[in-house]
């Protein structure tokens, strides 16, 4: 474990929680407060005495999204906050910070107040960055308290309308023939994208010249309009565009074929079964966060991962909510550690680094 990042408690440096919202490029969907019917109307949460929590939350949450709007973690970001801003009685404000792989909005999380009202919603990229960057300025497992994880997306290889390849078999031998042109988009170092791209090149020996965007939303409008080759994203970002025939769609990065997309073939059909990655998502606060408000934020994160439309809009776009049982601080904190595991000697035989 790469104890060099950790910080000893008193070290933390604590940006004002409100104010650094102005020098960020945000956006600001509010989501009305539910305001359902006996006492829950309140904005005490629910709350009786309140132990640590006190009256949490009493005022609106925000929730950070690492990259940009309109793409997938932003999408996942979104379905979640309604019903959890319904349960918690408050408004939730989602709000972007886009940079680094999604480095930017962890370091923004570490630093905030402990207090329950900045929740950091991250991926898979959450266990990739310590190995990614040497200098990176936070710790995963140690500045972080974990809420709960929320979904595990599988990821597809797309490619752009007029991009000469249909088939993944294709696809590997143009790139190999046209290594100097081809361009792969991902969402910077410690992004999925780029994760799933260095996964593409280890399996197939290609050494692809990559354009990193703030997010794969505007990845995926540049794909659309041709001026990328081909991207690995999620499918909660490609469904839609590989149902209607708006990108070609090569292999899904998962052992199984997935309903919403049946036509597409696994990687391990395309003979390339290392090529494997889900992106798991889970909710984080900073480190010191009372247990009990981490305990508000995950009773409401379970209730909206068992919400209709979430489960419905999730399928829509291959995936699900996490079976309750991982949607806990636990379960999050384990497979975070698992993961940082997982990938670290991957990333270090790619030689891959961000430093
Ligand atoms: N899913 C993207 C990635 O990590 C980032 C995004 O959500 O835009 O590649």
């Amino acid at each position: 474990m790469r104890n060099a990042f950790a910080r000893t408690p008193g070290e933390r440096r604590t940006p004002p929680r409100r104010g650094i919202a102005a020098s960020l490029a945000s956006i600001g969907l509010l989501l009305a407060a539910c305001q359902g019917g006996g006492s829950g109307a309140s904005a005490s949460g629910g709350g009786g005495d309140g132990g640590e929590a006190g009256n949490y939350p009493e005022d609106q949450i925000t929730f950070i999204v690492p990259f940009s709007a309109g793409g997938p973690t932003d999408t996942v970001t979104r379905l979640v906050a309604e019903p959890m801003a319904a349960e918690l009685g408050v408004e939730i404000v989602v709000q972007n910070v886009e940079g680094a792989g999604g480095t930017v909005a962890a370091e923004q999380v570490a630093n905030e107040e402990p207090d329950g009202y900045q929740v950091l919603m991250h991926h898979i990229g959450m266990s990739t960055a310590p190995t990614l960057y040497p200098d990176l300025p936070y710790d995963p497992l140690e500045d972080f308290e974990t809420v709960g994880l929320v979904t595990e997306v599988p990821m597809t290889i797309v490619g752009s309308p007029n991009f000469e390849p249909n088939t993944f078999e294709e696809l590997v031998a143009y790139v190999g023939d046209n290594l100097d042109t081809v361009t792969y988009a991902n969402a910077g170092i410690g992004a999925a994208s780029q994760l799933c791209g260095l996964l593409f090149e280890e399996a197939t020996g290609l050494d692809v010249t990559e354009v990193p965007y703030e997010g794969t939303g505007p990845a995926l409008d540049d794909l659309l309009g041709d001026q990328v080759d081909f991207m690995c994203d999620q499918t909660t970002n490609t469904t839609e565009n590989i149902l209607s025939g708006a990108v070609k769609a090569y292999a899904v990065t998962t052992p199984e074929r997935i309903d919403a997309l049946p036509d597409v073939p696994t990687t391990e059909e395309a003979g390339v079964p290392d090529l494997q990655v889900s992106v798991w998502h889970g909710l984080y606060v900073p480190a010191g966060t009372p247990a009990e408000i981490v305990e508000r934020l995950n009773a409401a994160l379970k209730v909206a991962l068992q919400d209709q439309n979430v489960i419905d809009s999730l399928a829509d776009l291959g995936t699900a909510p996490v079976p309750q049982d991982r949607a806990t601080p636990e379960a999050h904190t384990q497979h975070l550690s698992d993961q940082i595991e997982l990938w670290a000697p991957i990333i270090e035989a790619s030689g891959v680094t961000a430093g």
